[in-house]
C-alpha cells in the first residue's frame, strides 16, 4: 500500500550504485529510514529530492514482504536554497536536524517535531535572525513538545509566584521550584538541581509558550543566557540521554 506525504529529509546516503537510503522525518511516522531504488539514476521520480533539508511531498510504499519502506516517486515542495546559501543559517538549521536525528521521534511525536523543524527552517530563511539562539531554542522548545512542562511560574512547594528580586532553585529532575524559604539544609530539592534567576526561568517559560517565528530579534545575554544553556544541555543529558560533542549527540 502507498501513501502520500509531506517528509523532511534529514540526511541521504547512497548505496550500490544509484540506490539511496534516504532518514526522513514525516508528522505520521516520526522519524524513520526508506529507500530510493535507482534515486540517483532516476530523474523523472526524484528531480532534486534527494539531498538534506528537503521538503519533499513523498509517495512511500513497503517491499512486498512489508520489510522495509520504500519511496516510489517524490515531488520537491522546498529546497531552502537560500537557507542553503547561507553558512550561518545553514549551520543553525544543521545542528537542528541532528538533534531530531538524536532523539528519534516516533509515531507519537511526529507531528510535533515535524511541525517544530518545517517552522524553524521557515523561519531561519525568511527572517534570516542574527545571533545563534535557534538550535539551543529548538532543542528546549523540541523538550517541551516532547512533553516535559514544568510551571516555571510559582515554587512548587509553597506556591508563592516568583518575583525578580529572589533567586531559585530549579530541579533537573522533576521540574519542580524552591524559592529560598522552601529551601534549606532539612528539604533538599530533589536530585540534580541549579540555582538560577528568576529571568532565566521566564525566559524558559516563554520559549515554551512561543514558538521559531516568534523567537527572531531575541537577545539573551549575561547570566540568563549561561544558565538558560546550561537548563537545557542537562535537561536535555538527564531526560534524553544526549550529550552535544565533537559535533554530534552522543547517548550518555
Ligand atoms: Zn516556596
Amino acid at each position: 500500500m502507498e501513501a502520500t506525504e509531506k517528509a523532511l529529509v534529514l540526511k541521504v546516503g547512497r548505496f550500490r550504485e544509484a540506490d539511496a537510503w534516504v532518514r526522513l522525518l514525516t508528522a505520521s511516522r516520526g522519524v524513520f529510514t526508506a529507500f530510493a531504488f535507482g534515486g540517483f539514476r532516476s530523474r523523472r521520480r526524484f528531480l532534486g529530492c534527494l539531498d538534506p533539508l528537503n521538503l519533499v511531498l513523498f509517495t512511500i510504499g513497503t517491499d512486498r514482504k512489508g520489510a522495509y519502506q520504500q519511496l516510489a516517486e517524490g515531488s520537491l515542495l522546498n529546497g531552502f536554497k537560500e537557507l542553503k546559501a547561507d553558512s550561518a543559517l545553514l549551520g543553525q538549521a544543521a545542528n537542528c536536524i541532528k538533534f531530531v536525528e538524536a532523539i528519534e521521534p516516533g509515531q507519537e511525536d511526529g507531528r510535533a517535531v515535524f511541525d517544530l523543524l518545517l517552522e524553524t527552517l521557515e523561519t531561519l530563511e525568511r527572517k534570516r535572525p542574527a545571533g545563534d539562539l535557534f538550535p539551543i531554542l529548538f532543542r528546549a522548545k523540541a523538550a517541551f513538545e516532547l512533553g516535559f512542562t514544568p510551571d516555571l511560574s510559582r515554587c512548587t512547594g509553597c506556591g508563592t509566584s516568583l518575583d525578580e528580586t529572589i533567586r531559585v532553585t530549579f530541579s533537573v529532575e522533576n521540574g519542580q521550584i524552591a524559592c529560598g524559604a522552601c529551601k534549606s539544609p532539612e528539604k533538599p530539592v530533589d536530585g540534580l538541581a541549579r540555582q538560577v534567576s528568576v529571568g532565566t526561568l521566564r525566559t524558559l517559560d516563554w520559549i515554551m509558550r512561543s514558538g521559531p517565528s516568534d523567537w527572531v530579534g531575541l537577545g539573551m545575554a549575561g547570566e540568563v543566557r549561561r544558565q538558560v544553556f546550561e537548563l537545557v544541555e542537562l535537561f536535555i543529558a538527564y531526560h534524553l540521554g544526549l550529550q552535544w560533542e565533537g559535533g554530534n549527540y552522543k547517548k550518555v
